[in-house]
């Protein structure tokens, strides 16, 4: 039986993030393995057994072509429409908040997305200048059309730790978020307003008392994340913390909630 991408995510590695094999994320090496016969053993948490089978079913699939670089986002996009047997472009559409509209007699979707404007149609999904997304943002955009749920944001803000199951979760958000925007951003709030706008954040300061900066940015319609930064003062370090709506396990699980978080930690540095 073949390996995508998401059976070797969500059976084979162990989906801690840990980045020993050079990639952010799980999903990430996942995709390369599928996609562009990346060595599975370079993840080094996988027993022994496991990796055995593993590789027999890679082997025999990369043989026969399947899933190799250019199908990818589509196998991606399959799994997506398993999952969600109904989905047509106008489901989605309303579903997880995008536009729906005709060009030259075929249905697209316009999604935005932190400080972009998505193109979704049946087969692509593109930036509004026709640019290709990344590997990892295309999985990223498909399984969220894929599981998003129907509610609209309730304005109530909560951290990881206070949704179910992300005990595991909470190591990765300091290390491969939190920590990194802190020791970018320390005694300079002024640069780090400067890139949240830039890639699209609201200023909410006047919604918190105690940060000195609170921006929000919408990761999708109805994916609201705040940013809040404390900077260092009187021999206390710069804290930063990142808030979600309420509702967004009903929209994305607790991976991408990690994947959308380190993506918006690395467009802001990238940015300042
Ligand atoms: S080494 Fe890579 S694939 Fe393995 S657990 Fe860590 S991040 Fe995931």
């Amino acid at each position: 039986m073949a390996l995508s991408v998401v059976d070797l995510y969500t059976r084979v590695l162990p989906r801690t993030n840990c980045k020993e094999c050079g990639f952010p994320t799980c999903i990430a090496f996942a995709g390369m393995v599928v996609s562009e016969k990346h060595p599975l053993k370079n993840c080094p948490h996988i027993p022994a057994d496991v990796l055995e089978s593993a590789e027999e079913e890679l082997e025999q699939q990369y043989k026969e072509g399947k899933w190799l670089k250019k199908d990818m986002a589509k196998e991606a996009l399959e799994w997506a429409r398993q999952k969600a047997s109904s989905m047509t472009l106008k489901d989605i559409a309303s579903r997880i908040g995008g536009n729906l509209e005709t060009r030259d007699g075929k249905e697209r979707i316009r999604l935005p997305c932190f400080n972009k404007e998505l193109i979704i149609t049946p087969d692509d999904v593109r930036d509004s200048a026709g640019g290709q997304l990344s590997r990892n943002e295309q999985t990223f955009v498909y399984i969220h059309m894929a599981q998003g749920g129907s509610q609209e944001p309730s304005g109530r803000m909560k951290s990881l730790k206070e949704f179910p199951n992300t005990v595991s979760k909470i190591l990765s958000m300091k290390t491969h978020v939190e920590d990194p925007l802190k020791k970018e951003f320390s005694s300079k709030a002024g640069k780090l307003a400067l890139a949240c706008e830039a890639f699209g954040g609201k200023d909410r300061k006047t919604a918190y008392d105690s940060p000195d900066l609170a921006y929000e940015f919408a990761a999708f319609p109805k994916v609201p994340v705040v940013l809040l930064f404390w900077d260092e003062s009187q021999g206390f370090e710069a804290e930063v913390k990142l808030l979600f709506d309420e509702t967004v396990i009903l929209h994305l699980d607790i991976e991408l909630i990690m994947f959308l978080s380190e993506h918006l930690a690395g467009m802001l540095m990238e940015l300042s």
